[in-house]
C-alpha cells in the first residue's frame, strides 16, 4: 500500500509501504476510504514530534471499511463502515470500557494512546492501518454521517466537545475561544450547543476569524487581546476561556482573560514542562483550570447523535480535500496556512 512517512523536520513523503497485519486476536485492518490531518501532526512535522522514529505512517484520523477481525472481536465485523478514534485504549480494563481510553489501566507507554506518534503504532494517512483491540478502537458510522464529517469526529470535534464540557459552560455564559484551527472551531459550535450566549473568538488570522463568525461567533480584534476581550465584556472578562493552541501566551491570555470565577479549560497540545502559574492570582480570583487529552470514544455517543441531528456542523470546517499523493504539499501548506487552510482531508485512492 502507499503511506505518508516522516522522513525528519518538514520531510514528509508517500511511499510504497508494507501492508498491515492483524496484531493478534483483538485487532483489525481496515482500509482507509478518507484520512485527515490534524493539527498535532504539524508538531512531529515541525521537528516537536513525540519520538525519535522516523519512516513511520503519519495520521490519527481515518474513516474506512473493516478488512479483517481478530478471532476475539465480536461487536465488528469485515466490511463494516467504521470511524477510527485518533484515541486508543484496549478492550479490557474498567475505563477503556466505560470508553474513557485515556484512563487505560494496560497502557504502559503513552506513544500508544494515539496512532501515527512513533514507530509501534503506524498513522492512517494510507492505503490501509492496523488497529489494536478494534472492539474499543473502532465504532461504526451511521449512514447519515459523511466520511468527512467522520475524520472531524475522530479528534477534533470531541476533543473541541471535551474542553468545553469540562469548562462546564452554564447557559447564557460568554466563552472566549483562543485558536480558531478545526478544533477552536468545533470549540465554537460545542459552546453554542451547551447554551453559551456568546462566543467570543480569537486568531491571529482574518480569515480564521471570518470562518468563526460563520458558526457564529463574534470575532475579537486587535493587538492587546486581552484588553478587547474585557471590552467585549463589560470589563468584567469572559466566564469561560477555551485555548486550543497549546502555546505558553495563549494558555497564559486564556488565565488573565477570564472574569472572577472563571474557568480556563486547554485542550491545545503543549509541550512545556514547567509552565508558570500565578498562584496568588489564580487563589484570589477563584480560578477553575482544566487540562487533558480526550477519550474520543466516551464522546462520540453525544457527538454522533448531535451531528446526525444536524445541529453539530464539523464539515463547516473542512477547507481542502486533496489526493494522499498531494500529502507533502498539503503539510507544506498547512504549516504555512497558506490557502486559508482549515481542515484538509485526504484520499487515498487518488
Ligand atoms: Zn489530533
Ligand atoms: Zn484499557
Amino acid at each position: 500500500m502507499r503511506g505518508l512517512i516522516y522522513r525528519g523536520p518538514y520531510n514528509v513523503a508517500v511511499v510504497d509501504v508494507a501492508d498491515p497485519v492483524l496484531r493478534d486476536e483483538f485487532g483489525a485492518v481496515v482500509r482507509v476510504s478518507t484520512a485527515g490531518i490534524c493539527g498535532s501532526d504539524l508538531h512531529i512535522y515541525e521537528g516537536h514530534g513525540f519520538s525519535d522514529d522516523t519512516g513511520f505512517c503519519l495520521g490519527h484520523e481515518a474513516v474506512g471499511e473493516v478488512m479483517a477481525v481478530g478471532e476475539r472481536v465480536t461487536n465488528i465485523t469485515p466490511g463494516m463502515r467504521v470511524l477510527v478514534p485518533g484515541s486508543v485504549g484496549c478492550s479490557l480494563c474498567r475505563p477503556c470500557r466505560a470508553g474513557r481510553v485515556a484512563r487505560c489501566h494496560n497502557n504502559s507507554n503513552w506513544l500508544n494512546s494515539c496512532y501515527g506518534l512513533h514507530a509501534g503504532l503506524p498513522g492512517s494517512q494510507a492505503g490501509m492501518v492496523a488497529v489494536p483491540h478494534a472492539e474499543t478502537n473502532l465504532v461504526p458510522l451511521p449512514f447519515e454521517v459523511s466520511d468527512a464529517a467522520g475524520i472531524l469526529l475522530a479528534d477534533n470535534a470531541p476533543t473541541a466537545w471535551y474542553g468545553a464540557r469540562r469548562a462546564r459552560i452554564a447557559y447564557g455564559d460568554t466563552v472566549a475561544v483562543i485558536g480558531l484551527g478545526p478544533v477552536g472551531l468545533m470549540a465554537v459550535q460545542s459552546a453554542l450547543i451547551m447554551g453559551a450566549a456568546r462566543v467570543l473568538a480569537v486568531d491571529l488570522l482574518p480569515e480564521r476569524r471570518e470562518r468563526s463568525v460563520e458558526l457564529g461567533a463574534e470575532p475579537i480584534e486587535g493587538d492587546d487581546v486581552k484588553a478587547a476581550l474585557r471590552a467585549a465584556t463589560g470589563g468584567r472578562g469572559p466566564e469561560v476561556a477555551i485555548e486550543a493552541v497549546g502555546t505558553d501566551a495563549t494558555i497564559e491570555l486564556a488565565l488573565k482573560a477570564v472574569r472572577l470565577g472563571g474557568r480556563v479549560s486547554v485542550v491545545g497540545v503543549s509541550h512545556n514542562r514547567a509552565f508558570p502559574m500565578h498562584m496568588q492570582v489564580a487563589q484570589v480570583k477563584e480560578l477553575e483550570f482544566a487540562i487533558g487529552l480526550c477519550s474520543v470514544q466516551y464522546e462520540l455517543p453525544t457527538l454522533l447523535a448531535l451531528t446526525t441531528a444536524g445541529r453539530l456542523r464539523p464539515e463547516a470546517v473542512i477547507s481542502h480535500r486533496l489526493p494522499l499523493s498531494d500529502g507533502a504539499e498539503a503539510y507544506k501548506m498547512f504549516a504555512a496556512r497558506e490557502d486559508g487552510v482549515s481542515k484538509i482531508l485526504l484520499d487515498p485512492d487518488r
